[in-house]
């Protein structure tokens, strides 16, 4: 083998803003912030914080491999954290607001972060958690001196960066140091933590550009709903950057009617996040008649996008849907629907129901039972597993988990089933644990909430499994209606019945007031199994 004979530079975060600050400077960063209205910072002026509180962080004692947690929104002060923290040899350690606090406790004390960054909004959970998170644990509230807690022994993240120099010498790190790090929900288990490198964060970043270029470039403005707390944003604050591509983020306010209003207010040309979030969007597009102006792109993943709602907003609105899939472990984003310019519209639809195709670098293969790889023929389904330089190769400090996540060829375990077309088309069946085993047979549960969905009068539906004495499992549909809707059980089977065999149907719907959501806005199917378990005690069918 002949060596290559090219210098040996480390990929390196810190080195994405010094590079967007060179080239395009004065591209923006707009932050609703948690005090109250608009931020606007270039990203000449963010390289320069970043530099101050890359002073900080040391002068506060952050040594390289500590763990700097966050709590905290998207908005410009938790993107500075993800720059400095990982510049000088520390981890971004991003927590979810929106766990449990016994899982938050828990997820502090396993990363045993020394330094928690949190905004004002999270100032009462932080105080309830103090007693039980590490000893010398330091807390920065993201905030200035006119807002400073009434909290004991907290600094503020302002105060912290005045004076200090706006240049850092970044040491030259090898680009496998742990840059960040990011806990799985415990959607179907215990929170895992996937460490991310520098190498791994900007491989995903390159890749996510390349995969999703519509979105990115001079006069393009991306919204991130996705959050900064959990899987990076979908790798935003690293892409954006990289692309000229100014960053407008939302701080608290996630609801339709905010969104809408900084979308237009800001001239925001595309939107990043899950599919509920899109549906808040879209009820105040209807309310208001419009589209916000400029808006031409929502990629949309985290779950499945249902083909009601790609209709709603290919067809009603205009503005083009990009399908994505991915998971914490993938950095996170695996797959994105890539447009085919002149499809009409039916043919549009139909190539954004699919999760999309595979970004650079990730490959994918679905495997049987007893582990035999699948034909990619649109049609077998298994397990899917993948990897590439920005898939995990372990989780943190987790042997037992790390132990049953890859198979013999060191392929991640995915945990969802899938079809993959000759195209090169991912189709998520489901999640291994959300699919209904009906006698021998697999009904899929997003097959299912989308044929539901597709009733006018249905606003979420969410199937789960119920123990069936003869047939193993039966699916059980739960229903939530659109306001004022009236429609019985017997009419929503009917019009699913015109896209599914009959035995995939529901034996029961289920109208319910609400259906429980995960910490990353996802349908929780664990909460609603508790929700529902007087359903299972006559199963009907
Ligand atoms: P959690 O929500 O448990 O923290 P992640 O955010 O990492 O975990 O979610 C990953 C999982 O979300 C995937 O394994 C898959 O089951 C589901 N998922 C993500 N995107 C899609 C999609 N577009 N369609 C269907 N399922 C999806």
């Amino acid at each position: 083998m002949l060596k290559g004979m090219m210098m040996d530079r480390q990929l390196s975060i810190p080195a994405v803003m010094d590079y967007a600050a060179d080239v395009h400077p004065d591209r923006r960063i707009v932050s609703s912030t948690v005090e109250g209205g608009l931020h606007d910072q270039s990203y000449a002026q963010a390289r320069d914080r970043i530099g101050q509180l890359a002073h900080a962080l040391v002068a506060m004692g952050v040594r390289p491999g500590d763990r700097v947690a966050t709590l905290a929104w998207n908005g410009y002060r938790h993107f500075e954290l993800y720059y400095a923290v990982a510049g000088i040899g520390a981890v971004c350690h991003t927590i979810n607001p929106r766990l449990f606090p016994d899982q938050i406790a828990w997820i502090i004390q396993h990363a045993a972060d020394s330094v928690l960054c949190f905004d004002l909004t999270f100032l009462p959970l932080v105080s309830a958690l103090r007693p039980r998170m590490p000893e010398g644990i330091r807390l920065v509230a993201l905030t200035d001196a006119a807002h400073r807690p009434d909290l004991p022994d907290v600094a503020v993240y302002e105060d912290l960066l005045a004076g200090q120099p706006t240049r850092y010498d970044w040491p030259d790190l090898p680009e496998d140091t742990a840059a960040a790090l990011c806990y799985t929900s415990g959607t179907t288990g215990a929170p895992k933590g996937a460490l991310y490198s520098h190498r791994s964060s900007l491989m995903h970043a390159f890749s996510v550009v390349l995969g999703a270029p519509g979105s990115f470039g001079a006069g393009q403005r991306i919204l991130p709903v996705v959050p900064l707390f959990h899987v990076n944003a979908w790798g935003l604050p690293y892409s954006a950057p990289l692309a000229a591509t100014d960053l407008v983020f939302p701080g608290p306010r996630l609801d339709g009617a905010s969104l809408w209003d900084l979308m237009q207010g800001q001239g925001v040309t595309a939107g990043w996040g899950v599919p509920t979030v899109w549906a808040g969007l879209i009820d105040e597009m209807r309310k208001r008649g419009a589209a916000p102006d400029r808006l031409h792109t929502l990629l949309i993943g985290g779950s499945a996008v249902a083909p009601a709602m790609i209709r709603a907003l290919e067809v009603e609105f205009g503005i083009e849907v990009l399908h994505g899939w991915g998971m914490t472990e993938l950095s996170p984003v695996g797959t994105v629907s890539r447009p085919v310019p002149g499809q009409d519209a039916e043919a549009r639809i139909a190539a954004r129901i699919p999760q999309g195709k595979r970004l650079f670098g990730v490959d994918l293969k679905i495997v049987a039972e007893d582990g035999a790889p699948l034909p990619k023929d649109g049609q077998a389904a298994g397990e899917l597993l993948v990897r590439g330089p920005q898939v995990i190769a372990g989780y943190y400090n987790d042997p037992a988990a790390t132990a049953k996540a890859f198979d013999e060829d060191g392929w991640f375990r995915t945990g969802d089933v899938a079809r993959i077309t000759p195209e090169g088309d991912l189709v998520i069946v489901d999640r291994t644990k959300d699919l209904i085993k009906s006698g021998g047979e697999w009904i899929s549960s997003i097959d299912l909430e989308n044929a539901a969905v597709s009733h006018p009068a249905v606003a979420m539906a969410a199937a789960i499994a119920v123990p069936h004495p003869k047939w193993d499992e039966r699916p059980l549909l739960a229903v939530v209606l659109r306001a004022g809707a009236v429609v019985s059980e017997a009419e929503i089977l009917a019009h699913m019945a015109q896209t599914m065999a009959k035995w995939q149907l529901p034996d029961e719907v289920a109208f319910v007031d609400a259906i429980p959501m995960t910490a990353t806005g996802k349908m929780s199917k664990k909460d609603l199994r508790v929700q529902l378990k007087d359903h299972y005690a006559t199963p009907r069918g």
